[in-house]
C-alpha cells in the first residue's frame, strides 16, 4: 500500500522485492516496475510478498536516532497513538489535507455509539471502548457527508473495509 508519513514512503526506499503467486510463481520486481502512487501499488492483489530489499541513505547513527526520536516525538503529540484506531480513516485528497476538511467540516470529536472521531487528530476514528464495526464504518460515512456537504470533496477510506456492508453504513 506504499505506507508513508512525514514526506517520505515506501517507494523512496525500496530497491526490489519478490512475492509469490497462488500458482507458487516467484516475481522478482524492482520498485518502477510496482506502479507505486499514494498509498497504492499496482501489484497483483494474489501475491503474498516474501521478501523486500530496502535502501537507506547514509548518515551517522546518532544522527539517524535523532531524527527518528523527532518523529516518535512529533507522532506522539499529534496523533491518538495510545488509543483504539486504525490510523488514517481517509486519503488525502490531492493538494488537501484530509483532516483540516473533517475539522472545517466541523466534525472533530463527534461520536456515534462507541466511535469517536479523535479530538487529537481528527482522521482518526477511535473505538472509545464499546464501537461495533458499524458504529465506526457509520461515524466515517457521516464524516464523509458532512465534509462533501461543507467542502465539495468527497473522502475517500484509507482503511480497507471487509465483509458485509452495515444497513448504516452507506454506499461505498
Ligand atoms: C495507529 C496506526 C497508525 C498508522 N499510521 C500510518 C501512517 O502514518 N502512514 C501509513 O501509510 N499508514 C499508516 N497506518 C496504516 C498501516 O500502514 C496499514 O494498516 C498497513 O497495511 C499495516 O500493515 P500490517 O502488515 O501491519 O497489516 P496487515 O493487516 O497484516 O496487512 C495489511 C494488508 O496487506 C496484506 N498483506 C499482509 N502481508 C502481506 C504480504 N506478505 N504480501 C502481500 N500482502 C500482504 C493483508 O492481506 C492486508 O490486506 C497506520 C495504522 C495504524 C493502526
Amino acid at each position: 500500500m506504499n505506507a508513508g508519513a512525514y514526506e517520505a514512503e515506501i517507494k523512496d526506499v525500496l530497491f526490489d522485492a519478490t512475492a509469490i503467486d497462488r500458482q507458487g510463481k516467484l516475481h522478482i520486481s524492482k520498485a518502477p516496475d510496482l506502479g507505486f502512487t499514494y498509498r497504492h501499488s499496482n501489484a497483483p492483489s494474489d501475491w503474498i510478498f516474501t521478501s523486500a530489499t530496502l535502501q537507506g541513505s547514509d548518515d551517522s547513527s546518532e544522527a539517524i536516532a535523532a531524527r527518528m526520536e523527532n518523529i516518535a516525538i512529533a507522532r506522539e503529540g499529534s496523533q491518538p497513538i495510545r488509543e483504539r484506531t486504525g490510523g488514517s480513516t481517509f486519503k488525502n485528497p490531492k493538494g488537501q489535507k484530509a483532516w483540516e476538511l473533517i475539522d472545517r467540516a466541523g466534525c472533530r470529536g463527534m461520536q456515534r455509539g462507541g466511535a469517536q472521531v479523535s479530538n487529537t487528530h481528527c482522521n482518526f476514528l477511535i473505538n472509545t471502548g464499546s464501537a461495533t464495526a458499524a458504529d465506526l464504518e457509520g461515524l466515517g460515512e457521516e464524516v464523509r457527508r458532512r465534509v462533501e456537504d461543507e467542502t465539495g470533496i468527497l473522502l475517500e477510506w484509507e482503511i480497507r473495509r471487509i465483509g458485509v456492508l452495515s444497513a448504516v453504513g452507506g454506499a461505498l
